[in-house]
């Protein structure tokens, strides 16, 4: 055997042991052209080997059919690989559409050199010649070899701009990438150049030699960067690790791909099957199915509480590749913690802090947004005053710890006999107010007396009250309704304390303005 033929032999070896480990390494679905590409590679040296040894033309003739089965594949395989890493969008038809057609040009060019013995559209004639022992088909070039070389320079043209391109726009280690990558494919273009225009007269082909360098370089700029190889699997640590429930479905919420938390929050995804509907987990979690049906536009997301103690945030994005919609991405994450957090900051902003009742603030934007909706309803509401009698004394005597308490007390006693939809304040020092929704004169001064004695007989102290009522004969703004009960509280301060006044609505008693 010769030196020509041994070195192809030992370039097919490489490139098939190359194509294998790509295959078993990275995401093979991913990088299925480029294997493809290097089998392609592998059949053209392997092919050529054989033509190199053989004995006469009929020989070396099968030979290069063997090879003809996939060099016309080799400049449409590298524009889909070097697509795939440039991410041209080969979902839209016309990209489509080119690539099929160059897969259709290939497939015309293998069919016209398998049958240029009856025609001369390929070989305008061929020979048998042997240069120091190295056999080969020689041939006179007829129009669909030109149409080929021009394909083959055009697509290479092509690749070459799209990677220069990544090149330029990426920076860093990427464009390093795409520096090697770009070094990788034009190595074997140099080499059918030089072959072409400088050796022309050596009549060995020694393109399938420069593939070896060519594809070690391609597989190195592909494979170890990781973009199109260990990228996959590097992101699916990443999803796996991700502590929120991450389900992927396609558009018909078939189960594709689910994560660790995910299995964790609903168990029976583990007994799912890729492709099978995921309504069935739905009962691991009532209520979700109803909480996923509301959510209708990419990254739209939804507080979910299942039951009273947890509270989840159910988020759905649209998966989209190529702007085609492929499916959702499910992601549920236990947000608990931050809402018993934002709840406590709230109730800490809206509540007195001694008592517990609504503070002052609250209070005021309380009785606006009650006399709205009462005003608007023409119902009637009543605001109850109430203001601890010498509580000064209380203090002065048994301290200000013991009047702490009595507050405490207090409020706690007007909290208990409040209604639904009543609101109690502290609406300063050891005064208090209490907002009655659908409530007339006489419901609250039944209210207002219940808790006076409540107060006389459970704390040391006594309290005087001032009712007044907002209604659909006399709606009163809430500076009013304040003002009334104030002044009804200061007239029960004056007839004696420890007792009830009800504002009278008079022309007489109307308020200045
Ligand atoms: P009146 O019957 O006229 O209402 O007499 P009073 O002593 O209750 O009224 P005054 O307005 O003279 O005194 C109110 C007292 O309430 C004075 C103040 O020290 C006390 N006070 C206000 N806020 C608090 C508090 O948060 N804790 C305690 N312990 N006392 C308070
Ligand atoms: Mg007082
Ligand atoms: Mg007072």
């Amino acid at each position: 055997m010769h030196w020509f033929a041994t070195i192809n032999f030992i370039a097919t070896v490489l490139l098939v042991l190359l194509a294998v480990f790509i295959g078993l390494r990275s995401d093979r679905r991913k990088n299925i052209s480029f294997i493809l590409l290097l089998f392609a590679m592998a059949n053209y040296s392997f092919g050529l080997a054989f033509e190199s040894l053989s004995t006469g033309l009929s020989e070396a003739w099968f030979w290069s059919r063997v090879q003809y089965l996939t060099i016309p594949l080799l400049p449409s395989l590298l524009l889909l690989v070097v697509c795939r890493f440039t991410d041209v969008p080969i979902q839209r038809p016309l990209v489509k559409s080119m690539l099929i057609g160059c897969f259709a040009f290939s497939l015309l060019i293998t069919l016209l050199h398998w049958s240029s013995p009856w025609h001369s559209l390929y070989y305008l004639d061929t020979q048998f010649t042997r240069v120091d022992r190295i056999a080969a088909v020689v041939f006179t070039p007829g129009l669909f070899y030109h149409l080929f070389d021009a394909f083959y320079y055009l697509i290479a043209a092509t690749v070459l701009v799209l990677v220069a391109r990544r090149a330029v726009l990426l920076q860093g280690l990427f464009r390093a990438q795409a520096v090697v990558i770009f070094v990788g494919i034009a190595l074997p273009w140099v080499v059918a150049l030089v072959e072409d225009y400088v050796l022309l007269p050596s009549r060995l082909d020694l393109l399938p030699m420069s593939f070896v360098p060519s594809a070690l370089i391609l597989g190195y700029g592909l494979l170890n960067w990781g973009l199109l190889g260990l990228d996959p699997i590097v992101m699916r640590t990443v999803f796996r690790a991700i502590p929120s429930g991450c389900i992927i479905v396609d558009r018909r919420r078939r189960l594709l791909e689910f994560n660790v938390a995910a299995a964790r929050m609903f168990p029976r995804l583990e007994y799912l099957k890729t492709g099978q509907s995921i309504e069935s987990i739905y009962q691991d979690m009532p209520g979700f199915g109803t909480v996923l049906d509301t959510l209708v536009e990419s990254d739209q997301w939804q507080i979910w509480t299942p039951e009273n103690r947890t509270h989840y945030r159910v988020q759905l994005t649209w998966l989209e590749q190529d702007q085609m919609h492929l499916g959702y991405l499910i992601l549920i994450q236990d947000v608990t913690q931050q809402i018993i957090a934002e709840t406590l900051l709230r109730e800490r902003a809206e509540l007195d802090g001694l008592t517990g009742v609504l503070n002052r603030s609250s209070f005021d934007e309380q009785l606006h947004q009650s006399v709205e909706a009462n005003n608007l309803a023409g119902t009637s509401l009543a605001l109850i005053f109430f203001d601890l009698d010498h509580f000064k004394a209380l203090n002065d005597t048994q301290g200000h710890q013991a009047g702490d308490e009595v507050l405490k007390a207090v409020a706690s006693s007007a909290y208990e006999q409040s209604r639904q939809g009543d609101r109690v304040a502290r609406y300063g020092g050891e005064e208090f107010a209490i907002i009655l929704p659908k409530t007339d004169e006489a419901g609250a001064r039944v209210i207002a007396e219940r808790l006076r004695k409540t107060i006389a007989e459970n704390t040391p102290v006594t309290a005087s009250m001032g009712v007044a009522v907002s209604d659909g004969h006399r709606p009163l703004s809430p500076q009013d309704l304040v003002h009334y009960a104030d002044q009804a509280l200061y007239q029960a301060k004056g007839s004696g304390r420890n007792r009830t006044e009800v504002a009278s609505l008079t022309a007489d008693t109307a308020r200045p303005k």
